[in-house]
């Protein structure tokens, strides 16, 4: 007798459940197989994670398989070790990583294959002398028969679409053409295979790291400016990594994975490429998902998720814009792609490559000390240089009386730009929207005494509170540092902006890309293409605008309120701030046209707008890195956060309680690797009437591991009705 141990897909289980199964002899299942199995008194849907001759289940309480469903693994052994990767470094079950590898359509069987109607003829002479015999009016069934004497086969929809379907049946009962169902893939993005681009001829730099990466399997950073040619690179790796007989991943942030990129990759690798992302409709995730663990596409292209793919034989995965943040999985499964890429790096003996122009903190970190192999491209292809960027102290504006939304050099240098006919783009940072605390006059920042991060205005308490501490403070109503009363508090709209803008200069037109202007499908894409097409001088925008998109008519670039990521409550504040900047400036003169930059700011002598307005990636590294080291924050400590909640305040607390002190106990056993244990109510005390409770650990490097096995089993053996607890590392958000 044959088992099957099945981990069945409960949704919202927080542990694992597995159980064994008989294996009717009937039925042929394999790990990794999907299978239907009698669950109490219904049947649920399971993977089969392992086969074996035995089972400790006594036998009358065994139950045997229903039924085996797609007949093939969807689970590789890739995945599996993956799985297992993330369990031990995330605390994520197998069920849920499941989950994160199917396409969720599939599971309780929603989508169907795309089943369409081929038509062809019974017989080539037979269909001549019945031809030959048709009225003269017959024409949609003669051009049916001559239609299929010609192609040999064609699709029964485009048929009845072309002539009629009355002529398609009368065929087909007269038994001159026969009907044959089949499977076929729903390509998204087919269209875009037309074109073919022509291949370029490598820079002397491209080429030499191409070879190297492609000669050596290992792990590479490349830091290379915006317009180095970097894309170029990715592609011509793949095409060495395919033609040794290997896969590749390739990823993007989800937000420049714009039909541009998509198209690039189609028409230099045909239907070798699948795409992956949440603009797909299902169906289309779907086939793309069956097409890769059919092996008809060797190459898949995609966003976040896009790693864990069906493929096999992994070569090489590329992560392009490395620091983005759409790479970390901030809700359930809590997950960084970078480290789910180095494992399968190290495990697959494949190689990784993470390229930016502003490399993450951490990354650039590693590459230094030898973890990664650092590789540079430090000139645009076209040699031009970087556009100047110009800082506008907005504290001298309303010394002067301007109380507006822009600088007097802002207004004049759009004026000269609308004038010369060229575009502008005006970008306001709303991620983390957060209310810090600033003096418009002279630019000072609440900030926490012990952590140098900004503190966040908590509006119920009417108090300041240090997200990575607790501390809490009073709120200020004039500056400590020079005394005004000017204090402001959060940032403001894009809509605010565009309204500004329609005063100031009613003829002109303008476009606005944000969260609100973007919900239905492919709005993005359409913003972007009229402001390409030049259906509007200014482009209004969030985040969405600093990648993407080449806009060769852009010369102005303005940033408003550069300082609302400089003040996020996070420790990655700086470091984000300097890689925002860079890219959003890295959208003017890309073309032949020269272009400018304008920040506004009121904090004009932060080190981090000089050193963005020098392009010197290096002296913001020495410096925040230095800082880092000082204050211990990531990549010189890990942080955890072990969050607990629930809607009995004193279930939560309790449990909070229990987890504390034994987190207590396990510093004592070596305090000197502790930076900070402390508990505390969360920063947003109660999200949808849940109370949330939080443990807050700082450690070194070193006894991550440690810590990390240690608070997962103790997660696992702790645990109390309708509570939930999870744990993040490293944050940026806490809240
Ligand atoms: P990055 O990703 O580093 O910002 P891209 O890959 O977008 O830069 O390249 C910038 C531009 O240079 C693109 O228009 C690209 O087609 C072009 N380009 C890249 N490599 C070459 C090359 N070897 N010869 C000519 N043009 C190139
Ligand atoms: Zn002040
Ligand atoms: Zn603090």
């Amino acid at each position: 007798m044959k088992y099957a141990s099945v981990i069945v897909d409960i949704a919202s289980s927080q542990v694992d459940k597995v159980f064994d199964y008989i294996i009717p002899d009937d039925i042929m299942v394999s790990e990794g197989f999907r299978v239907l199995v009698p669950f109490g008194n219904r049947s649920i849907e399971g993977i089969v994670i392992k086969i074996s001759d035995q089972t400790s289940v006594v036998s009358h309480k065994l139950k045997s398989i229903i039924k085996a469903i797609d007949g093939f693994s969807v689970i590789t052994e890739g995945q599996f070790k993956i799985a297992e990767f993330l369990k031990e470094k995330y605390h994520i079950g197998l069920a849920d990583s499941f989950r994160l590898f199917l396409p969720s359509q599939m599971r309780s069987g929603k989508v169907k294959d795309l089943v369409v109607t081929e038509l062809s003829l019974t017989n080539e002479d037979e269909a001549k002398i019945y031809l030959s015999k048709l009225k003269s009016n017959a024409t949609a069934m003669r051009g049916i028969i001559e239609f299929l004497l010609e192609n040999g086969t064609a699709n029964q929809a485009q048929i009845n679409k072309k002539f009629s379907a009355s002529a398609t049946n009368k065929l087909a009962e007269d038994k001159i053409i026969v009907k044959t169902e089949k499977v076929v893939f729903r390509s998204p993005y087919k269209e875009l295979t037309d074109e073919k681009k022509p291949d370029v001829v490598l820079t002397q730099t491209q080429q030499a790291i191409v070879d190297k990466i492609t000669e050596t399997p290992a792990k590479y950073l490349i830091h290379g400016v915006t317009g180095s040619g970097k894309t170029e690179v990715y592609m011509n790796i793949i095409k060495n990594v395919i033609s040794g007989g290997k896969t590749a991943i390739m990823l993007v942030p989800e937000i420049s994975l714009t039909p541009q990129v998509l198209f690039n990759f189609r028409s230099r690798f045909g239907d070798n490429v699948a795409i992956l992302h949440s603009g797909l409709s299902a169906g289309e995730r779907f086939d793309e998902w069956k097409r890769i663990l059919m092996k008809k596409a060797n190459i898949v292209v995609g966003a976040r998720s896009a790693i864990f793919a069906p493929l096999e034989n992994v070569g090489a995965i590329i992560i392009d814009e490395e620091h983005d943040n759409s790479y970390v999985s901030e809700s359930h499964p809590r997950f960084n792609t970078i480290s789910v890429a180095e494992f399968m790096s190290e495990s697959f003996g494949c190689s990784l490559v993470l390229g930016s122009a502003t490399p993450s903190l951490e990354s650039y970190h590693k590459a230094i000390t030898g973890e990664y192999h650092l590789l540079e491209m430090k000139e645009r292809v076209n040699k031009r240089p970087l556009p100047p960027l110009k800082i506008v102290d907005m504290g001298k504006e309303i010394r002067d009386g301007n109380n507006g939304i822009f600088s007097r050099e802002l207004v004049d240098a759009l004026k000269k730009t609308i004038e010369s006919g060229n575009q502008a783009m005006i970008f306001l940072n709303r991620r983390g929207y957060a209310s810090f605390l600033m003096c418009k006059e002279c630019g000072w920042v609440a900030k926490c005494s012990d952590c140098d991060v900004s503190l966040v205005y908590h509006r119920a308490e009417n108090a300041l509170k240090c997200h990575y501490c607790g501390n809490r403070f009073k709120v200020f109503d004039v500056c400590p540092v020079c005394g005004s009363a000017s204090i402001k508090q959060g940032a403001l709209g894009t809509q605010k902006v565009c309204e500004e803008l329609a005063n100031l200069f009613p003829d002109v037109k303008v476009l606005r890309m944000d969260n609100d202007t973007t919900q239905t499908k492919d709005a993005h894409l359409k913003i972007l293409t009229k402001f390409k097409n030049g259906e509007a001088q200014i482009l209004v925008g969030t985040q969405m605008i600093a990648k993407g998109h080449d806009f060769p008519q852009v010369t102005l670039v303005g940033i408003i309120d550069a300082d609302v990521s400089l003040h996020q409550s996070s420790f990655r504040a700086v470091e984000k701030t300097f890689q925002l900047i860079t890219q959003v400036a890295g959208r003017a003169g890309r073309a032949d046209k020269t272009g400018e930059i304008i920040l506004q700011t009121y904090a004009p002598r932060h080190y981090i707008y000089k050193m963005a307005q020098a392009y010197d990636y290096m002296a913001f590294y020495k410096k925040e890195s230095n800082i880092r080291e000082v204050t211990l924050f990531p990549p010189f400590a890990t942080i955890m956060r072990i969050l607990v909640s629930g809607e009995n305040e004193k279930d939560v607390v309790n449990l909070t309680k229990t987890y504390y002190e034994k987190m207590q106990a396990l510093q004592k056993d070596n305090s000197k690797d502790w930076v900070y244990l402390g508990v505390m109510k969360s920063p947003i005390g109660r999200i949808q009437n849940k109370f949330r409770y939080q443990i807050l650990v700082r450690i070194k490097p070193n006894i991550e591991k440690t810590v990390f096995d240690y608070v997962y089993s103790m997660l696992d053996e702790n645990k109390a009705n309708n509570v939930t607890s999870f744990v993040e590392i490293n944050p940026s958000n806490l809240s």
